[in-house]
């Protein structure tokens, strides 16, 4: 088993990773594209670059620094996290993976409330972890909103519970291979049905549906996603986390965009190192 399983080899990930990797602990980084960074054209703010590099090539430094100091990278996207009693074990597409601690540095959170009046009906018919909920949806009907592998993985969930789940990709390209008991939408959503509590959709054509329950499964599984199903906890929507960027599920941290504040690559790799220590320390303390 890894000493610390790592959740994005952006810069959070990555210095989280140097850190174990320097104290000699078995380190496995699992990402499954460039992120954040990969998108910045110039990087002129931070330290040490007197010669500006785009982000794609600092990726590439932080990635190959790690793999030199024996980090194993892995391209997976991970749709699941649990803790199963002794580790952390994250499913992604292509394998699973185990950790005795475990840092999520998925970067920033995409925008995960397309539609009016979703969020105040979280937890009122509807939410955004399958694992957590698709039990109080016992042979009911329910959709799934998204077009991917992770709505793909919710969706899968679902179906061992719940009566039918149909796929609302609200006008989305298919992007991953979905059974033929999932029942697929494409037409463009325009709202939600329900005051307060989650009834069902409206499209832009004007005709809606009733469903029980809607599960939010846009893009790929971000730190919140990964957080809610491993059972940390959450104040009023914020992951819970102490001075130590630790979660309150013991060995579970989040570092980078994913914490929120300043969408920076020092911060990032500030909350990578203290990430990375505070695990370091914990598996001391741990030590069997
Ligand atoms: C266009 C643009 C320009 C920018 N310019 C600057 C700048 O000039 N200076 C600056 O300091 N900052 C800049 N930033 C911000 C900076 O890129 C981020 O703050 C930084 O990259 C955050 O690092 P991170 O490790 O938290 O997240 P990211 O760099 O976003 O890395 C996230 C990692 O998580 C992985 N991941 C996510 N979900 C999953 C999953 N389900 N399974 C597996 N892996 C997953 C991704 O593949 C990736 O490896 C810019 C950002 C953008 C978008």
């Amino acid at each position: 088993m890894n000493d610390m399983l790592i959740l994005g080899y952006g810069p959070a990930g990555v210095s989280a990773a140097l850190y174990g990797l320097r104290a000699g602990l078995k380190v496995t980084l699992i990402g499954k594209d460039g992120g954040a960074l990969q998108k910045a054209h110039l990087i002129e703010n931070y330290y040490g670059l007197e010669t500006p590099l785009t982000g794609e090539q600092l990726m590439e430094v932080g990635r190959k620094q790690a793999a030199k100091l024996g980090a194993q990278i892995v391209d997976d996207e991970v749709t699941d996290l649990m803790f199963d009693g002794t580790g952390f074990v994250a499913t992604g597409l292509k394998g699973v993976y185990r950790g005795k601690t475990c840092v999520m540095a998925t970067g920033a959170a995409r925008k995960k409330q397309p539609l009016a009046g979703m969020a105040e009906m979280e937890g009122h018919g509807v939410s955004y972890c399958a694992v957590c909920d698709a039990f109080f949806y016992r042979q009911k009907d329910v959709a799934v909103m998204g077009s991917g592998e992770y709505a793909l993985h919710e969706a899968t969930e679902l179906l061992q519970v719940v009566n039918s789940v149909t796929l609302l990709t609200n006008g989305a390209p298919l992007t991953a291979a979905f059974p033929e008991s999932i029942k697929i939408e494409t037409r463009k959503l325009k709202g939600l049905v329900g005051e307060g509590a989650f009834k069902g959709v409206q499209f832009e054509d004007g005709a809606e549906q009733n469903f029980d329950g809607l599960f939010v499964a846009l893009g790929s599984a971000n730190a919140t996603d990964l957080a809610l199903k491993a059972g940390a906890a959450f104040d009023q929507g914020k992951l819970v986390l102490d001075g130590d960027l630790q979660s309150t599920i013991p060995g579970l941290y989040a570092a980078g965009d994913c914490t929120g504040g300043t969408l920076q690559i020092s911060v990032a790799v500030g909350e990578g190192a203290r990430a990375g220590l505070a695990a370091i320390k914990y598996l001391r303390e741990h030590r069997e």
